[in-house]
Parts: structure tokens; sequence; C-alpha cells
């Protein structure tokens, strides 16, 4: 876990305040790798999952370089969906926001060619799109790479997997010799390392070593959440899982704050610890935690190294950690003394790989943790509720009160039940002994990181549901080239299937590729999780995980067409009492992994100073 701070890296002086802006406390360990190796101009192959920081790995040395002066593009990054070509380019305007006419410019095929066409002439330094659409522009001339200083290929094995590895070579033949090159791909197959031999020659490798140490004594486990549901999520667990002290984890200062903020005003014992806070007061907020006087601390990792509270009964992540070792510290903050310990791990659903990792290096597997129900968080808070009053009955105060009961209730010919019941009613207003709570999805399929990213840590992001801000989606999207043999893809026996119908088939031309670049691109499912595909005449059949959200199913119903046909996606009717939108029943209660929730730590205790009255 030793780490240099981001000073010490080099990066260029606006790129350095980006940063500090954002809150990032340290580099993550594929930006402590792949920084200095960047700045000095020498290729690199990154073996580097999502979720690792690999973003900002090759966006901050490479605008460390950029000319912003010269409006022609420097950069070129390809990524395989246009999803993470938004995203990449949201990031290197991030980074770069403290940099004078700077431009970043997403292409991406399925959208108009005009406003591309315009953003190209206008001018940009760093160009983030996807082979296929990038490429057109090559060969129309509109997108000029001979000044190009860097390339970088991002998710290579997902753009083999999609079909676009023809294209992403034809560009790289077209680069520069003189052009930096770095690529980044979480497994390697062995087309990459043959384009990596080709195109990349000397290049540095770097990976996270995934070291292996057994966690014992802690019971660990996961639950599938999207990013903006996470606060959600804890708040049910906080309520219904019984602990002494809890450590949480974050990425950045600022979320430790916004967190330790969240939580209080949830009515939970909360303080924020980070590397921000002088040493002082990181050991009063420590001291605090062991004398109990604050139950939960939101930490960063590089705050909480070697903190040794015994009372920490649960360790939180509320942001996946970046690499196996930085799990093991983590979690090994709970267990302390020889106590039992638990914890928790938040994985977004396109952070599924990043779990298996931490599962391969631990050599344990993580049982999957089931969100507490409705009911559950009710039968908690009649328990404190029932509680509460029984204490106040003991207490022997309650004397002068008694008559003006009697009195109202014979005056007004009401039972003292009624009465009981009102005032319950009252006492429970702002925390309601049965409160309807909002559904939350916590489904075990992948999909793309457009509906998973919106508040990982990007305090800049918009909300990217506001779909009138996005490209015309009736278009065709910028498709695989090249059909992919089923047999290639990599199957998903953990995740649970539903097959659906659409109107497009043999006779219209369609090949197994078309749907999944437009079930890809549209729904924002990863091509791995795409299932058999039947062509018939008329129609065909793709196998999708189950429980694909209402608004994405109703896009795809609606709005998308393949090889120039309305796709009408539906579900045939052997498939509807499957747990998918038109079904409306609850995910939660149908995910063929969820395991009941561990009664033996059904609430008893008295929690009420962790909770709002
Ligand atoms: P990526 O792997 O590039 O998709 O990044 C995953 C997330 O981590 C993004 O939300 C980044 O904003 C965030 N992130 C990247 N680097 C750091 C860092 N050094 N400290 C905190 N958060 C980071």
């Amino acid at each position: 876990m030793s780490s240099p701070n981001f000073e010490s890296l080099g990066i260029a002086s606006p790129v350095l305040k980006a940063v500090q802006q954002l809150g990032y406390e340290q580099p993550s360990p594929i930006q402590a790798q792949s920084i200095p190796i960047l700045l000095e101009g020498e290729n690199l192959l990154g073996v580097a999952q999502t979720g690792t920081g690999k973003t900002a790995a090759f966006a901050l040395p490479l605008l460390s370089r950029v000319n912003s002066g010269q409006k022609k593009p420097q950069i070129l990054v390809l990524t395989p969906t246009r999803e993470l070509a938004i995203q990449v380019a949201e990031a290197f305007q991030t980074y770069a926001r403290n940099m004078k006419g700077f431009h970043v410019l997403p292409i991406y095929g399925g959208t108009d060619m005009r406003g591309q066409l315009r953003g190209l002439e206008r001018g940009a330094q760093v160009i983030v799109g996807t082979p296929g659409r990038i490429l057109d522009h090559i060969r129309r001339r509109s997108l000029k790479l001979n000044e190009l200083n860097a390339l970088v290929l991002d998710e290579a094995d997902e753009m083999l997997r999609m079909g676009f590895i023809d294209d992403v070579e034809t560009i790289l033949a077209e680069t520069p010799d003189t052009c930096q090159r770095a690529l980044f791909s979480a497994t390697m197959p062995p087309t990459i390392r043959r384009v990596v031999k080709k195109y990349l020659g000397d290049a540095k490798e770097v990976s996270i070593a995934a070291k292996t140490k057994t966690v014992e004594r802690i019971t660990q486990r996961y639950l599938m959440v999207k990013g903006h549901q996470k606060m959600d999520a804890l708040t049910r667990i906080l309520e219904v899982e019984e602990f002494d002290g809890m450590l949480i984890f974050v990425r950045t200062k600022s979320a430790t704050a916004e967190v330790a903020e969240k939580l209080e005003a949830r009515g939970f014992s909360a303080a924020a610890l980070n590397g921000d806070l002088s040493q002082t007061l990181r050991e009063r907020t420590v001291n605090r935690l062991k004398k109990g006087q604050v139950d939960i601390v939101v930490a960063t990792d590089v705050a909480a190294r070697g903190l040794d509270v015994e009372r920490i009964s649960h360790v939180v992540n509320y942001d996946i950690p970046y690499d196996n070792e930085a799990y093991v510290h983590r979690i090994g903050r709970t267990g302390r003394a020889g106590r039992e310990g638990q914890a928790i791990l938040f994985v977004a659903p396109k952070e599924h790989r990043l779990l298996r990792s931490i599962e391969q290096s631990t050599r344990q597997k993580l049982a999957i943790m089931q969100l507490p129900t409705g009911e559950q968080v009710s039968g908690q808070r009649v328990q404190q509720f029932q509680d509460r009053i029984l204490q106040d009955i003991e207490t022997g105060k309650l004397d002068q009160f008694r008559p003006l009961l009697e009195k109202l209730a014979e005056e007004n010919d009401i039972s003292m039940t009624d009465i009981a019941a009102a005032m319950t009613w009252q006492l429970q207003l702002e925390r309601p002994l049965f409160p309807k709570l909002v559904p939350l999805d916590t489904s075990n399929q992948g999909r793309s990181e457009r509906r998973d990213r919106p508040d990982r840590n990007r305090p800049d992001r918009k909300d990217r549901s506001d779909r009138k801000n996005r490209p015309d989606r009736n278009e065709r999207s910028d498709r695989p080239r090249q059909e992919r043999s089923r047999k290639e893809r990599p199957r998903n026996d953990d995740i649970e299937m539903v097959t659906y119908r659409m109107e497009v088939g043999k006779d219209h031309g369609v090949m197994p590729k078309d749907i999944v670049g437009a079930i890809a691109n549209e729904a924002g499912i990863e091509s791995q999780h795409i299932g058999r595909i039947r062509l018939e005449d008329d129609h065909s059949t793709v196998d999708l995980p189950e429980g694909m959200p209402k608004d994405i199913f109703n896009h795809l119903k609606n709005k998308v067409r393949v090889c120039q046909q309305p796709m009408r996606l539906s579900l045939p009717s052997s498939s509807l009492q499957k747990n998918h939108p038109a079904s409306d029943k609850p995910k939660d209660k149908k995910s063929k992994d969820s395991q009941k929730p561990s009664q033996k730590r059904s609430p008893q205790k008295d929690t009420t100073k962790k909770q709002p009255e």
C-alpha cells in the first residue's frame, strides 16, 4: 500500500490542481505505476479493469503534455462503447478544468455526423471515440491523425469481444510511428497480445499484483448496488444490522464528509476521517470511536491505515477498493483482538470483475447479501419503539400523566388504546414505524457504467438519465463490424437469463452481431452478458440477464431499430413469470442468488442512540 502522492508524480500543475479539487487523496496503484511511464513518453500495457482508476492513469499524464494552444487532435482514445467514450471524455474535461482553451470531443456511432464534423472543425486536442465512427472520420479526412502524440486503447479485450479489432488495427496503422501508445485491458487474450507486440513493441507492462492473504474470523458479504442507490442501501443496512462500531470506506476525502453528513442527517452518529484533517483531529475522531461517542467513521484508505479499534464490528466498503491488498487491509480493521467481524462490500454492476478478483486473491467466496426488506426495517423500528415505551414505564415518571389520559378517555368516550394509537402515530411521524421504502435494484447483472457511475466520486457528473441531452437513439449505433462466435463469449453461469423476442429476423437481413451491437450500446448491457441469439424468419430471440430496468426495456421496445427495423422488444408469455419489467414484481424477492437475510443478527439490542427519534 505504500504509494507516492500525486505531487511527487510530476503531472502538470493545472492537472494536479484539478486532482486536488476533486479530493483524490492518493494515486491508485495503477495510477502510481502508469503515470511516470506515460510522462516519460513510453508505450504502456496496463492490465487493469474498470474501477481501478485507469482513466486517470492515462488522462493525467497525457493531459500534462497537451498543448492547449494547438487545436489539433493530440490524443486519441478508443473505447468499445459510446457510453464509455462519453465517460472518458467527461473525465478528460474534469481533469483539464484548469487548462484554458482545452477541448475534448467524443465521437461515436448512432448519432448524426454533422455535429461531430462541426466539433472537429472547431478543433479539439483530445478525441475519444468508438472505432467504427473514428474510422469513418479518418476515411472522410475529417479526422487527421498526423499530429497525434498519443493513442490509448481502453478496454481492449472488450473491443475484441465486440468485433472491433480489425477497425482498431486499421486506426493503429494510421497513427504516426512517433505516436506514444497505451493499451488497457482487463484480460490478455492472444489477439490482444499480438496487437501489443505489433504496435506497442517495447511497451512497459503494469498490472496490479494480486496478493493472497487469508482473512479469518471475518464474515464477508457483498451487495450489488448502483452508485446512486448506495446511501439508501446503507441506511437500510444500518437500520437492521446489529453493529457496535462501524468503519465505512470511501474513495475521496470529499466523500468521507459527504457520507458522514448524510448519515448524521439520517440520525446516525457518524464522523469523517481523512488525510485533510490534522493529526490531532484524526486522533480525536478515533478516540471518540473507541469510547463509543461516535459509532460510525467514514474514512479513506490513507486515513484508516493501521487503525486498531476493537469495537469495530463492521467494515463497509461503500466504494469498492482499487486492489485486493487494499481490500484485505480495509476488512482487517474489524475482527480485532480475536473478535468476529463483518465485512460488507458494495459492488456496482460494472465492478463485477473486481469482486471476482477479490474472491480469487482472498481465496474466499463472498456471500451475496440481500438488502433488508421493508418488513425487516419495520420490525426493527417497532421493536425499538416497544423497548422505549417499556423503558419509559420503568422510569416511574408517568404519574401525573395518567389522570390526564383517564379524563380524556372518559370525557370523550374513547378507549385508552385509541389514545395510545394517536400518540404512537404522532411519535412516529418523522420516522414511520411502517415506512414506504424506495425500491432499490440489487440485481446481480452486469451493465455498462452509464447507469452505475453517476455518483462515483465524479462531483461534476450529470445525471445520465436526462435522455433529452443524449444523441438520437433511433439511428443505428456504431456496431461491431465482425461477427463474433458465440463460443468466444464468456458464459455467465451466475446470472439468470430471460428470453426476449424482437421483431427483426432473417427476412430483414439481421445478423447476431447487429443485435449484440444494438443491445450493448442501447441498453448498456455488456456484450458478455448477452446470451443466446436465435434468428427466425420474421423475428429473433435473445437471452438477457433477468431484472432489466423498466426504462431500458421501454427504450428497447419503443425506440431502438436494428437493420432499419423497429426492434419492438417484448417478452414471450413463457417468460412472463420471470423477474422482468413487464411482470412488475419486486426484483429482490425473486433474485436467484438471494439468500435469506441473516436472522441470527436479528435486531434485539437497544440501538436508539444510533437511530433518529
Ligand atoms: P476508472 O477505473 O477510471 O473507471 O475510475 C473509477 C472511479 O475512481 C472514478 O469515479 C474516478 O473518479 C475515481 N478515481 C480515480 N482515481 C482516483 C483517486 N486517485 N482517488 C479517488 N478516486 C479516484
